[in-house]
């Protein structure tokens, strides 16, 4: 293990409750006042407490919080581009007390965990818009969901006491932090490359893990499978199509295919950024960052996350980016590439809008073998009917 990339913040954070813990802890929160969470709080909680996002041991407090959203910085220095907050109606928080312990609790009202409420304060939406979103519209989801919250932030340690079941599909391709750091070291992995997605794989996908694979011991694919916008692709057709792609064109002994129960934000680059931090707890040394990563609509530039990434020194990074640029299929070339390799004119590629995409599905075509391979096509074929994004698929 020791080989292993060292968790961001140096320490792994672990607050799952078992056993005389647990049990304790949930005989206890029958007592204590109780608060609902939302499937993104409570997906927050889970990562917290599994260690996903060390060196957090809890929801912010006012000083991470405000550092966070200047910064980019946790109050003691330690890189960190999100702010994992906890939010309830100014009526809730009157009856919450700083030092009290509160339950948490799932939506069909079973306790999940415990906080231990150190500090509740309040915050400014439009200032936390404008610096992790870079706009306050309420078309951007990432706005809408922070406006729709409480205005009160709870600060806090929180221990879980349950932990949540994904769809059963996605319950086997669960894994921690500390289990894929077991299964790297036990294969033997010091180099590890993330790949973060919420859509399905095309290949131009493919393409960027393959070259990344050419130069790491083995490759980490974390599709994304907790809350999204309603019109990105279902997480369970997204793991169908990564499923067969690995079967039958990846090395399976080099690929560790995994789900990551996380929350879509939304926010570009501070959240590119975020995604490779919390690859590197999951034991990453490398992360894929390509075109417009965690973006939506308009708001970012392609490569504005690259740019955030290069502001902040290696070091203290601790996983390195592999920038990619955005990858087709180059009819001359006969191979896919990018700007960075193909000098062939864009009327060479192939290259398909989403619209396009629903089009030759719903007619029962099948998609073009430069653009999908046929056993990811006939997935997304069986799935036609769905809505589609209007933008391009091929991100
Ligand atoms: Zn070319």
């Amino acid at each position: 293990m020791s080989e292993l990339i060292k968790p961001h913040g140096g320490r792994l954070v672990h607050t799952v409750l078992a056993g005389e813990e647990r049990d304790a802890a949930e005989a206890r929160a029958g007592e204590l006042k109780k608060i609902a969470l939302n499937a993104r709080t409570l997906s927050d909680l889970e990562l917290l407490a599994v260690g996903a996002f060390s060196p957090l041991e809890g929801f912010m407090g006012k000083e991470d919080y405000e550092r966070v959203i200047h910064e980019t910085r946790l109050r003691y220095g330690v890189v960190w581009t999100l702010p994992i907050t906890l939010a309830v109606s100014s009526d809730e928080s009157k009856e919450l007390s700083e030092g009290e312990e509160i339950a948490l609790l799932d939506s069909s009202g079973e306790v999940v965990g415990v906080l231990l409420l150190e500090e509740k304060f309040h915050y400014d939406k439009k200032e936390e818009a404008w610096n992790v979103y870079k706009t306050d519209e309420d078309k951007h989801p990432g706005v809408w969901y922070l406006h729709q919250r409480g205005d009160t932030l709870l600060g806090g340690k929180i221990r879980l006491t349950r932990r949540s079941l994904l769809p059963s599909r996605f319950e086997n391709y669960k894994l921690d932090p500390a289990e894929t750091r077991a299964i790297f070291a036990q294969r033997s992995w010091r180099t590890v490359v993330g790949f973060q997605t919420r859509n399905p794989i095309h290949r131009s996908h493919e393409y960027i893990q393959k070259c990344a694979l050419e130069l790491m011991d083995g490759l980490l694919i974390h599709p994304l499978v907790g809350k999204t916008k309603l019109d990105d692709i279902p997480s369970e057709i997204r793991l169908r199509c990564y499923e067969v792609l690995v079967e039958h064109y990846f090395p399976t002994q080099r690929v560790l295919l995994s789900v990551f129960p996380g929350a879509m934000r939304y926010a570009g680059p501070r959240e590119a950024l975020f995604h490779a931090i919390v690859r590197k707890n999951y034991g990453c040394t490398h992360f894929i960052v390509g075109r417009d990563a965690a973006g939506i609509g308009g708001y970012y530039g392609p490569y504005d996350a690259w740019d955030l990434f290069n502001h902040f020194d290696r070091d203290e990074l601790g996983i390195t980016p592999l920038f990619f640029a955005e990858a087709f299929y180059c009819q001359k070339c006969g191979a896919v590439g990018s700007a960075k390799t193909c000098p062939h004119d864009s009327r060479h590629h192939v290259a398909l809008s989403g619209t396009r995409v629903r089009e030759l599905l719903q007619l029962g075509n099948a998609l073009p073998p430069e653009f999908t391979r046929p056993e990811v096509g006939e997935i997304l074929g069986e799935w036609s009917r769905g809505e589609w994004d209007d933008g391009p698929v091929r991100e």
